[in-house]
């Protein structure tokens, strides 16, 4: 299928007429975020939106019912967070959260600001579809399976796989010229002229890209998989502090509670699996930390039922919507109905249904590619939002359109003009 229109992504420039309003997202590359930063997020959220900041799942953020788009894009801009007005909305790049301080191969945060500034030094490449995805991966596979379209990941201190629409390509670079091959990749991927939105869109898109840019894969290729490992927690750093990750139940965090986490005035990172890591704090620090923010909402337990459930926007964000899911999911993991899957994660379509003992990022996946495709053999049931209980990580979808769902194994909860239809 070729498109036919141009990409819809919204911006802060360019704002997507949600149900509920104007919505901005705001790109984040690496999902790095100052203090200060957050504090502007958080006093835009409260005085010109819906008092919310959403993460979505690709480390950016969402802010709901912008009516004063000016007056958000001006504060935006003071804060450092619209560097560019023509390549604001291609600024996608994701890295592996924990880089540089708790384990990998490499340190990959160094590589984004240098990226971001080669995306936006380049004025062909604001050309790009805002879904393209860049991914650096310091070898901890956390991030090239999240099905990026031009990515790195490291597999050694010295040494990078050029990851092109989710897969090795088998050539293997130098640190030095990581960004500069990421670059040419994105204009290769111009160069095709396919009007795709994604690489991976694009019929031998990554082959194609390769001879573009005039270079040979050796015979090795890395597998990546869907990691689910999100950092939750205490999580002690190579150089004796501490990060605390923490989850952020359906990826909606409150203003006010986004102002107590830039109060701690330490760097942190929106992760794309919607929950946050607060950098670099000591240890007693660290403790009073948990003491204020987990009364607050925040989640630093991994056991937590909240890491198993993500929701689209559903009503009334969404007019698309059949209904309110993001009120049923929130019902279903306070009622106990979502439950924590027994060890070993099941796969696919094999959650435990039924048994008493899983932004929005606008993010549509292909349902056959994703193994959410139903079985045409299985019987078809629909149950009230009550009688819905699973077990194991879910995703709740007001329609079949399913945005914002997790990649790998994923119960999906689809709201019909019924009920609910578990696939
Ligand atoms: S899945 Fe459907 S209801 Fe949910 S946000 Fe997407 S289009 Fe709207």
């Amino acid at each position: 299928m070729t498109r036919s229109n141009p990409d819809s992504c919204p911006g802060v420039l360019r704002l997507h007429q949600a149900a509920d309003g104007p919505l901005a997202r705001i790109r984040l590359p690496g999902g790095r975020l100052e203090p200060g930063q957050l504090q502007v997020l958080a006093q835009a959220a409260a005085e010109l939106g819906d008092g919310n900041i959403e993460l979505t799942s690709r480390g950016n953020v969402q802010l709901r019912q912008m009516h004063d788009a000016a007056a958000l894009s001006e504060r935006l801009a003071g804060a450092g967070l619209l560097p560019s007005r023509t390549h604001e909305r291609v600024r996608n790049i994701v890295a592996s959260p924990l880089s540089g301080r708790i384990g990998g191969l490499s340190d990959v945060h160094g590589l984004v600001p240098v990226l971001d500034a080669g995306l936006q030094a380049a004025e062909r490449l604001a050309e790009l579809p805002g879904r393209v995805l860049f991914t650096l991966d310091d070898g901890r596979g956390d991030i090239s399976g999240l099905g990026g379209d031009i990515g790195v990941h490291a597999t050694g201190a010295d040494e990078f796989a050029l990851v092109l629409a989710g897969r090795d390509t088998g050539i293997r670079i130098s640190p030095a010229d990581a960004v500069q091959v990421m670059l040419a990749a994105a204009h290769g991927f111009l160069d095709l002229g396919s009007g795709q939105w994604r690489l991976q869109e694009v019929d031998d898109g990554a082959r194609r890209v390769i001879d573009l840019l005039g270079l040979s894969p050796g015979p090795d290729r890395l597998e990546f998989g869907a990691a689910q490992d999100i950092p939750i927690g205490w999580l002690d750093q190579d150089n004796g502090l501490v990060s605390l990750g923490a989850a952020v139940r359906l990826g909606a965090l409150p203003a006010r509670t986004a102002e107590f986490i830039a109060a701690i005035e330490h760097p942190l990172f929106i992760t794309p699996w919607r929950s946050l890591v607060i950098t670099d704090l000591d240890e007693w620090p660290a403790e009073q930390v948990v003491r204020v923010l987990a009364p607050m909402g925040l989640i630093f337990d991994a056991n937590s039922p909240w890491l198993q459930v993500s929701a689209c926007a559903g009503r009334p964000g969404c007019a698309k919507s059949n209904t309110d899911v993001r009120a049923d999911a929130t019902a279903a993991v306070e009622s106990g109905r979502a439950q924590s899957p027994p060890a070993p994660n099941p796969p696919a379509g094999d959650a435990e249904i039924g048994d008493p003992d899983q932004p929005l990022d606008s993010t549509t996946i292909d349902l056959a590619d994703s193994g959410a495709a139903m079985d045409p053999a299985r019987t078809i049931e629909i149950r009230s939002a009550e009688d819905v209980i699973v077990a194991g990580r879910q995703h709740w979808s007001g329609c079949e359109r399913r945005c914002g769902r997790p990649r790998g194994p994923v119960t999906d909860i689809v709201a019909t003009e019924n009920g609910y239809r578990i696939d």
